[in-house]
């Protein structure tokens, strides 16, 4: 099973992504976190990204699809992929459509005024975990692994803005995209607990596998 995770910047892809790992043993590709790890190791491809990601922009799409590409096409995926992050508007989908085959796409939707909120306060670990500082109780280390939780670096209102305006205009009509094949799945990520907004996911991939 191959399955796409769409939702705006702090719609909870992440932590959905670790619960459906976790259970379905589907391979996570995170085009964020790709482009995360490149400007760590000063790459060609992580000073390019750079620049876009400080902005609120999308990487270009000859980067990214090449990318993507030579992970699906030339990497192991074992049971399936989830991709995270891609496809980031319909040009990518189309991309995506000529290398590999996309069974499900789950969108998670959450209100705009939430995202906001959930990325400013937004807190991560290296080992994987994301907080919010409302959770934290002035905490500023991993309550799993001890180690410090630091900011994303586009975590900051101004970024976010420009974020969740490329989000509208871009990535919002990749869910037509996938409506239109009879693939998206569309759950509440709003209004639940992590646990309670993966309970509908999960039941929509057990159909789907059946
Ligand atoms: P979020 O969903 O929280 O915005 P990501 O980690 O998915 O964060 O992506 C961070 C940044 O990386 C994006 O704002 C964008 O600049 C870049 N990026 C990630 N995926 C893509 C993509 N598929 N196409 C173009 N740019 C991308
Ligand atoms: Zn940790």
């Amino acid at each position: 099973m191959n399955i796409v995770l769409l939702g705006a910047p702090g719609a909870g892809k992440g932590t959905q992504a670790a619960f459906i790992q976790n259970k379905y043993g589907l391979t996570h590709i995170a085009t964020g976190d790709i482009f995360r790890a490149n400007i760590k190791g000063g790459t060609p491809i992580g000073k390019l990204a750079k620049s876009y990601i400080d902005a609120g922009k999308l990487v270009p799409d000859e980067v990214t699809c090449e990318i993507v590409k030579d992970r699906l096409v030339n990497g192991e995926v074992g049971k399936g992929f989830m991709l995270d992050g891609f496809p980031r508007n319909v040009f990518q989908a189309e991309e995506l459509d000529k290398f590999a085959k996309v069974d499900l796409c789950v969108n998670i939707d959450v209100d705009k005024a939430l995202l906001m909120d959930r990325i400013c306060g937004r807190r991560m670990c290296s080992c994987g975990a994301t907080y919010h500082v409302s959770t934290l109780n002035g905490a500023t280390t991993c309550a799993k692994c001890g180690q410090p939780l630091y900011q994303r670096a586009d975590d900051n209102p101004e970024t976010v803005g420009a974020r969740l305006d490329t989000y509208e205009a871009q990535t919002a009509p990749v869910a037509n995209y996938y409506r239109a094949q009879g693939k998206l799945f569309t759950v509440d990520g709003g209004s639940g607990t992590p646990e309670q907004v993966f309970a509908a996911i999960e039941s929509e991939l057990d159909k789907y596998l059946k």
